[in-house]
């Protein structure tokens, strides 16, 4: 499964890494998110949907915290849902337009 290599939210370029465990020794950890180190990462022994979904979860911690909703972005009773909601959103629909108005957009801006 491929995800990207970093993701950039706000002004910060964060590293994804991968790992077969996220978290040495805790086979309950999926992935984690680092905002001192810009660092989020994704469990690489999971179906190719549940590392998607786990990238989307740490996104969203590192959204919300990015945000300035620090409490928010740490409280696994707004991010789970919230996941499941945006997982769904990016399932159900095809995004592509949206891509294509950034990247017009963006060249007209920078040309
Ligand atoms: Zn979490």
């Amino acid at each position: 499964m491929d995800l990207p290599k970093t993701i950039r939210v706000g002004v910060a370029d964060f590293k994804v890494l991968r790992k077969k465990n996220p978290s040495d020794g805790n086979d309950n950890v999926l992935g984690w998110f680092k905002m001192a180190d810009q660092e989020l990462c994704v469990g690489t022994r999971m179906s190719d949907l549940r590392q998607v979904e786990t990238f989307v979860h740490e996104l969203l911690h590192c959204l919300m915290n990015e945000a300035g909703l620090h409490e928010q972005g740490n409280d696994h009773g707004i991010i789970d849902p919230l996941t499941i909601s945006l997982m769904h959103f990016l399932m159900e629909n095809d995004l592509g337009w949206l891509n294509k108005y950034f990247k017009e957009k963006w060249n007209e801006r920078y040309r």
